[in-house]
């Protein structure tokens, strides 16, 4: 962990403007367009990055494909690869510190989190997939003696990576690391709102010898470039992390342009499950607590719906509000704050409008609910509590992105696991039960991509990750990421 005084000696650091990465070469939008990066911190502009055009992504999509065909990536032994991209993962881990204190002020997760789940997790993300791609073997088939049949692995080509605020380098390197370790060139899309630590890494993967035009950066508006990404002739896979309502887009995209593959992971309304068994409700709370508050509720896994059993509904709720309440929320260039800021002031409002919503119809706030810290300049939301939630209410069903738990009780196993699957969603669960038979039902019956058992996340890179329903398609993490990154290719060879 870093010390606050080295975090403090950067606090106010000036940025350099962010520029597109195309061909290896740095450049500015056509035209010059440019966003302003505002930090939730405190509202102000940290830096600008640039607004792609149209014509700037067909530029790094070109710049791309040219780096795939003439081979100087995918043609590279998997060892060759793994070497530079190792080189890469000790890159930034050096400059963790930066990094980390970059990303911050770009979209305001704490920086405790920020340590673990942004920069370390993107160092150890790397070095699996590098790691892991020079032993992974193709298959002979089980056929007659007269045939030979192969089955080869092969890059898919450029793949196009859209990913959201949350998480940028998590979750961006979730994409890049299996991507570039498979053979594949890419160009990647950041958000509008946490572009500056993608751009950075991007940097260091020159520095460690990725070949120029295998990884291409364009920032700007999902409207506009990621817009013209998705319509892309010569994409031949989106990846995406992100909103149903981009989705959905991205699909309708591929429809009108070249049928390129189109893989989703989306947003949740994750139903967090506590029996009346549940064991120690103190730790089970604290956890809970954690699990829908920390980052100010910006995780897409987030237990944002409480389904607590009647019997512990009053003892449970009453502890997770103390937890709550207690929890440090603030500065998230400070160490010690638990939660930090909401990533931008539309969101912010967003969230206060389902807030607002709950009310009228009929749900009670019995914790926060409000914006604080106004004078800050910046983005902070209460850790907010709301009981009496209806499975026939918004928050029930919908995604609020913030720190906003919606509290429903049940009776029985049965009326759980029907309230768990009432909303469109599938993407995550908790299930806290010292019943080992119950918890086995509850894996079973409820509909997500990920259950967690008597804790509430943390699954590191061993295991995937996506979602079931509208919460997507496909897996980022684990071996199963090659799948979106590999085509199967057969020989079939007469002997
Ligand atoms: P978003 O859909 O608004 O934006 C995501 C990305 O898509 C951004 O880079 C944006 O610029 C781009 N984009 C927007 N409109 C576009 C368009 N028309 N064409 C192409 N690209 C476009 O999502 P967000 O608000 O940045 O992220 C929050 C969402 O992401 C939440 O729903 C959250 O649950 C989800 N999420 C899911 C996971 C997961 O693993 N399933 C992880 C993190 C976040």
């Amino acid at each position: 962990m870093f010390d606050q005084a080295d975090i403090d000696a950067l606090r106010t650091r000036d940025v350099s403007p962010g520029r597109l990465l195309i061909g290896g070469a740095w450049k500015d939008a056509r035209g010059g367009e440019t966003l302003d990066s505002i930090s939730p911190i405190d509202g102000r502009i940290l830096t600008t990055i640039a607004d792609a055009t149209e014509a700037d992504v067909d530029d790094a999509v070109a710049a791309a494909r040219a780096a795939f065909a003439d081979r100087r990536w995918s043609g590279q032994a998997p060892a060759a690869r793994k070497k530079i991209l190792l080189r890469w993962a000790d890159l930034i881990e050096a400059n963790a510190l930066d990094l980390t204190v970059l990303g911050v002020r770009d979209n305001g997760t704490e920086i405790a989190m920020a340590a673990k789940a942004e920069v370390g997790s993107a160092v150890n993300t790397i070095r699996w997939y590098a790691e892991a791609i020079d032993k992974i073997y193709g298959e002979i088939a089980p056929t007659a003696d007269a045939a030979l049949g192969l089955i080869h692995r092969e890059p898919v080509g450029v793949i196009g990576a859209i990913v959201p605020w949350n998480f940028p380098l998590m979750i961006g390197t979730w994409k890049l690391a299996p991507t570039l370790a498979a053979g594949n060139s890419v160009v990647l899309k950041p958000a509008e709102t946490a572009s500056l630590t993608l751009l950075r890494i991007s940097e260091l993967a020159l520095e460690a010898g990725l070949p120029e035009g295998v990884l291409n950066v364009v920032t700007g508006r999902g409207a506009g470039c990621g817009q013209a990404l998705s319509m892309s002739m010569d994409v031949d896979a989106l990846v995406f992390t992100g909103s149903g309502a981009t989705g959905r887009r991205l699909l309708e995209a591929s429809a009108k342009s070249n049928l390129k593959r189109v893989y989703l992971e989306l947003g949740g309304k994750s139903p967090n499950i506590v029996f009346d068994d549940v064991g120690d409700i103190g730790e089970a709370a604290k956890v809970s607590a954690a699990g829908i508050f920390r980052n100010s509720g910006q995780v897409c896994v987030a237990g944002s719906r409480l389904l607590v059993q009647r019997g512990v509904a009053d003892d449970f709720v009453a502890a997770l509000s103390e937890a709550a309440a207690r929890m440090r929320v603030g500065d998230p260039l400070d160490l010690a704050t638990q939660s930090g800021a909401v990533n931008s002031e539309p969101q912010l409002t967003q969230i206060l409008d389902f807030v607002a919503g709950a009310e009228r119809e009929g749900a009670r706030v019995t914790l926060g609910g409000s914006r604080i810290m106004q004078d800050t300049g910046g983005y902070y939301m209460a850790p907010t509590v709301i009981a009496d939630v209806a499975p026939e209410h918004r928050l029930f069903r919908d995604e609020v992105f913030g720190p906003v738990l919606a509290v429903t009780t049940f009776e029985g196993e049965d009326e759980a696991v029907r309230l768990a699957n009432a909303t469109d969603y599938g993407l995550a669960a908790g299930v806290w039960t010292q019943n080992l038979g119950r918890a086995h039902r509850m894996i079973r019956a409820v509909q997500a991509g990920v259950v967690h058992v008597n804790t509430y996340g943390g699954p590191d890179i061993t295991v995937p990750l996506g979602g079931v329903k509208q919460s997507g398609n496909g897996h980022d993490k684990s071996l199963h990421a090659f799948d979106k990154y590999v085509d199967l290719k057969t020989a079939w060879i007469k002997l």
